[in-house]
């Protein structure tokens, strides 16, 4: 660039050249004009410009309308009009102005000089001399004409650019796949540490520091063992930063925790369940409420799910119930599904496959089993009931306990939400087995608002 820069004398002959000077950058839809009739000559730009409004002329190729009505005129008391089949022979350069009905030469608008002979014709002026189309052959002229070595400036320049596209491309491609080896590092770290609920930062993440916190030692620990992350890493160290930022370690934690919350909607359905809450203070001396959602799967199995923690700010029973309306909505759950729906009437069962039941538990698995549950639904929908009352249970105390693992005197700055995603993870192990990488990436790449560097 440079280069090109210094090759020529800025010329100041007129009065555009000074006026172009002055701006950093052109207002490009004004400027390009499609109709090489209206157009402002290359060489009255500034030089700084002039490769780049070349560039934007070439990205659009030369101007070749079809379909417009060619004015008849009389030339020699014939009626002559342009004809677009000529751009079938001449496409390479050929354009017509619809505003003037001119013929013009794209190649030697962008590239031949001023000084240059025949430049008014077809670059200044326009050519009309319709009865006459041997012009258009003698245009083209010989190999090292005029013409022909504007054409060989306009294929180079294509060809420069096509060069620079590719070369860029291959480069953007590397650096895509190195993003997303990246985040999958990002992913796995978080993954092991979630599950052990350990804390992710440290009080000196700089690079001179001898313990960079949980998050940056495992993922170096994870490259160094991991030949395709370590590439990536080195890659472009600045860009990897990013992915370590503490932003995006909370993103790939609330994708974790979407991601379970979400599978164990889908198991809930449209079925009923009970709500489970209890509250206890943190660490932090935050009264938080733990919320566990209680159902029975489609195996007749009692489930119980913990869903979130939602932190209070005062404990009367309106603000509860609001609290758990709101998480209830986030959700897209209706309270019409907490238990209390009635039903009536009821059924007995006489089946041997059934004397050996103890518990009610049992005893709705074995209807699911043996298929009992579609010949008794209402019975099988009472025992759900039953069985989603809301019985002392140790889920709710699971909870808390494990937020005191999580949330660590240590750690005890931490936001709710993000309390709330890290403690699913924690709690709900089973479900987190089974999330997959490709989700998380899914998740984390679509989060709103986010504007991710690349799309999937
Ligand atoms: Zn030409």
């Amino acid at each position: 660039m440079e280069r090109f820069y210094k090759r020529k004398a800025p010329d100041t002959d007129t009065v555009n050249n000074n006026r172009n000077s002055c701006l950093d950058d052109l207002n490009w839809e004004v400027e390009i004009k499609y109709d090489p009739g209206l157009r402002k000559q290359i060489d009255a730009y500034h030089p700084n410009h002039r490769e780049k409004v070349r560039r934007k002329y070439l990205e659009n190729g030369p101007c070749q309308p079809r379909k417009c009505n060619f004015p008849v005129s009389d030339i020699e008391d014939k009626p002559r009009r342009f004809i677009p089949e000529w751009f079938d022979e001449f496409g390479s350069w050929l354009e017509y102005s619809e505003s003037k009905d001119r013929a013009y030469c794209f190649c030697c608008f962008l590239f031949r000089e001023k000084k240059d002979a025949g430049y008014e014709s077809f670059i200044v002026n326009g050519w009309n001399g319709y009865h006459r189309k041997g012009r258009l052959k003698s245009h083209v002229g010989d190999v090292g004409g005029l013409h022909y070595n504007a054409m060989k400036k306009c294929d180079d320049f294509l060809q420069r650019r096509q060069h620079i596209d590719v070369a860029y491309n291959q480069i953007s491609e590397t650096a895509k796949k190195a993003y997303f080896t990246r985040l999958n590092g990002s992913i796995d770290t978080a993954r092991l540490l979630l599950k052990q609920g350990l804390p992710f930062r440290g009080h000196d993440e700089s690079l001179e520091s001898n313990n960079k916190g949980n998050f940056k030692e495992f993922y170096d620990c994870l490259a160094q063992h991991d030949l395709e992350l370590r590439k990536a890493v080195s890659t472009n160290a600045a860009a990897n930063s990013c992915l370590l930022a503490p932003e995006i370690q909370r993103d790939i934690v609330e994708c974790f925790a979407n991601e379970i919350v979400h599978s164990i909607l889908e198991e809930l359905g449209n079925d009923v369940f009970c709500l489970l809450v209890d509250e206890s203070r943190d660490v932090s001396c935050k009264e938080q409420m733990a919320v566990v959602l209680r159902y029975v799967d489609k195996c007749g199995i009692v489930k119980e799910r913990f869903v979130g923690v939602v932190h209070v700010t005062e404990t009367t029973s309106s603000h509860l119930k609001s609290s758990i309306d709101s998480l209830l909505a986030k959700f897209k759950l209706s309270l019409k599904q907490v238990r209390g729906q009635g039903y009536d009437g009821a059924s007995n069962m006489r089946d041997a496959r059934f004397s050996n039941i103890n518990t009610i538990g049992e005893l709705s698995q074995k209807m699911v089993e043996t298929g009992k549950h579609r010949c008794y639904p209402l019975v099988y929908r009472l025992l759900k009931l039953v069985l989603v009352l809301p019985v002392a249970t140790a889920t709710v105390e699971r909870c808390f306990s494990g937020m005191k693992i999580v949330k660590t005197s240590l750690s005890n700055r931490m936001g709710d939400q993000h309390l709330s995603h890290r403690l699913i993870c924690y709690l709900e192990k089973e479900e987190m087995k089974k999330v997959s990488n490709e989700a998380v990436v899914h998740r984390f790449m679509t989060m709103e608002g986010k504007g991710r560097k690349y799309d999937l």
